[in-house]
Formats: C-alpha cells, structure tokens, sequence
C-alpha cells in the first residue's frame, strides 16, 4: 500500500474544532484501507505558532510542509492577534507557506448540493446541481507586480499605482492546470480576462488559445471577458464547467460562484505547485475558504463540511484516489439529505447539529 503524508496545520480559532473532524475521516479511511494509507502530523501555524515561537510559522513546520505529500490547513488569525507585528501576524504563516511551495494555481470548486438548493439566493432550478470550478492564478498579476506605490505629486495631490505584470510561463502554466482538470470533469474551459482594455488580457487570451492548440485540442475553449462571467455567473451558471483567470478576476469571481451555493462553511479550496520534475507530484495545501471565525470558536456549532471536502480535494488532486475522493463527497451530499444542518446551512427556527453530530453523520454515511 502507498502511505500519503499529509501535515496537519489546524491554527486558530475554529481551526482546531473543523481539523479534529478532517482527522476523524482520515482514520475512517484507515481503518477501511486496514493500514497506514494515510500518515499524518499535526503542528503550529498562525496565532498559535506566534504564541509559541514568536513567529507565524517556525522553521522546522515549514520543513515538514516542504516534505509532506500534501498540507491540510485549519483558519488562522482572530482578535487576539489584532497588535502583533505585521511580519509575524497569524496570516504570515498562509502567505509564507503559499510563497516557499510556489503555490500558483488556487482551486475553488462551487458545487449546489441537491439539499441545500432553495438555500441559494438563485432560483433553484438555476443553481440545483452546480458544479464549477474556478482555477485562479495565485502568485503573479497586481497582487504583485512592480511598481506598486502611493505617489506624492507635490500639489496636495497623490497618485496610486498598481502594475498587472504577467510572464508567458505564468499563463501556460495555469492554463495547463485548468484543461488538465477540464479532461476530468465535462471537458470545457472558460478563459476569462479583460484584452478590451489591458495588454495582459491580451496575452492571456494568446497564450491559453496556444497552450490548448499544441497540447489540448480535445478540449472545449471559450473566452469571455470577465465583467460578461461575472454576470453569466448569475444568470445562467449551469453553462460553466472550469473557468481559468488570473489573480485579481480570480478573487472575485470565485467569490461571486461561492454565494451561489450557500454557506462559507461548506467551500473547500486548494492551492497547487508545478510537478516536481522526478516523481510528477505537485506540492499542495488544501484548506477551507473560510476564515477563523472567532464569534463561534469553542461553541461546538462549526460547520466542518468546508474542512471535510478540503480532504476529499487532496485525495483527488494529490493522491489519485478518485474512488474515495468521490466516495466522500457522496457522504456529504447523504449527510446533507438526511436533514443533518449545522446552524449556517439551517433556516431560521430549524433544528441544528453541532460540529461533531455532522461529522458523525458524515462518518456514517460512508
Ligand atoms: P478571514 O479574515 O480569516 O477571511 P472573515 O472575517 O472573513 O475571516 P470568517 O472567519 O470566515 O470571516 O467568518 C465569517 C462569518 O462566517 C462568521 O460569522 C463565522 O462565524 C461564519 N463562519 C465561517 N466559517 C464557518 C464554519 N465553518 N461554520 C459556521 N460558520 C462559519
Ligand atoms: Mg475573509
């Protein structure tokens, strides 16, 4: 048997609470495989990792993250941690470890379970069934291009400047992921970028058209600027299957798939490296898109679907193990039509489980 190893990083908050859920799966898939199919060690990051070392995340965890087949990742920060320094604040932790794995491609599946589509805030019938996914590019565009500045113009006035910087390479290789991924699902990748009005759309637009002709043809191409998803995003979201854009249009078009489909507490994420040249094994850390959610931290109420389906992505994405990667998301969706709500999926007055109820019935669906 192949023994995966994944490091465990719960951080703060509701981290702790929705990562003790995730290690209650991984020994159910254990105890299933009868052996060691999963190898796992827990350690600091964010607050925590502050509180014990000084920093947000300590050497010796980021050699373990560096060494590990895959990361699961909690939440961190919360009001505690509201003064320390800027450089070793609890999101430090995320950033350093997103930098040193190179993690440039950022998975945001939106997926409508059956039971929670009158929950949506689109007619069910638009919504029912969903399944998108949107791959970001994580670590280039104007979250980091150069010059980036407040100018002082002298005359009371000042000037701000963002660059959007993109390099063939960052394209080709975030295009790669995304037909890579299109083959898996329905075979259709929506490129999306704005070329009406900057260059790097432009280029964009080139690059993943050649990328699919030399290496894709199988795979169905469209491109839409990003101001048209957003609004087809709303309007008719069935029409999508994966959507590649870049870091800025990635971050709030994933935002706008994500409240299509209900509650911060059921999104999973992952971010994901280049191939390692010898065993073909990309680095990667999967967490939920949520945060720490300090306002319900200790109540036992956390939602850990956001969390459980984080695993199921690295079992996936990672591991290959498509059976027990689509085993696992068919026991969320059953838990979920047996009536099992925590309170942030429930309607008003409904009855509600706690963290430990829906992972149960998650445990039992499997
Ligand atoms: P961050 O800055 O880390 O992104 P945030 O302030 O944007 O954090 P969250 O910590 O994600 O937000 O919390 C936003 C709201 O959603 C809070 O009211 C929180 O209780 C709720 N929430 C977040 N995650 C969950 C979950 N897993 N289960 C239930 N409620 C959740
Ligand atoms: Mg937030």
């Amino acid at each position: 048997m192949t023994t995966h190893s994944l490091l465990l990083l719960p951080g703060d908050g509701i981290g702790p609470e929705i990562m003790a859920s995730a290690g209650e799966v991984i020994d159910w898939f254990n105890r299933r495989a009868g052996g060691k199919l999963f190898t796992t060690e827990t350690d600091l990051v964010g607050g925590a990792a502050y509180d014990a070392h000084g920093a947000a995340i300590s050497e010796e965890t980021m050699q373990k993250a560096l060494a590990a087949d895959a990361v699961l990742f909690g939440a961190v920060g919360g009001p505690k941690w509201d003064d320390v320094p800027y450089d070793v604040r609890p999101e430090a932790g995320l950033l350093r470890l997103r930098k040193d794995l190179q993690l440039f491609a950022n998975l945001r599946p939106a997926i409508c379970y059956a039971a929670l589509a009158d929950a949506s805030s689109l007619k069910k019938e638009l919504v029912e069934g969903l399944d998108i996914l949107i791959v970001r590019e994580l670590t280039g565009g104007v979250y980091f291009g150069e010059p980036k500045e407040i100018r002082d113009l002298g005359n009371g006035q000042k000037r701000a400047v963002d660059t959007q910087v993109y390099d063939t390479f960052e394209i080709e290789r975030i295009a790669r992921v995304a037909f890579d991924l299109a083959r898996t699902r329905r075979n259709k990748v929506t490129s999306s970028e704005k070329r009406n009005v900057m260059k790097s759309g432009v280029l964009w637009k080139e690059v993943v058209e050649r990328v699919r002709e030399a290496d894709y043809p199988d795979v169905e191409l469209e491109h839409m600027l990003a101001d048209n998803c957003g609004m087809q995003l709303v309007r008719r979201p069935k029409q999508f299957d994966v959507i590649v854009c870049d870091n800025l249009f990635g971050d709030m078009l994933s935002d706008v798939a994500a409240m299509l489909t209900g509650s911060l507490g059921m999104l999973p994420s992952a971010s994901l490296g280049a191939p390692d040249p010898t065993t073909g094994r990309r680095k990667a850390l999967y967490e939920p898109v949520h945060g720490s959610a300090p306002d319900i931290t200790g109540t036992g109420r956390a939602n850990p679907i956001a969390m459980i389906a984080s695993f199921a992505m690295a079992l996936r994405y990672s591991f290959g193990l498509v059976e027990e990667a689509d085993l696992l998301d068919k026991a969320i969706a059953t838990a979920l039509d047996s009536g099992a709500r925590t309170a942030d999926i429930a309607p008003d007055g409904a009855d509600t489980v706690g963290t430990e109820e829906m992972t149960a019935a998650i445990i039992a669906a499997l």
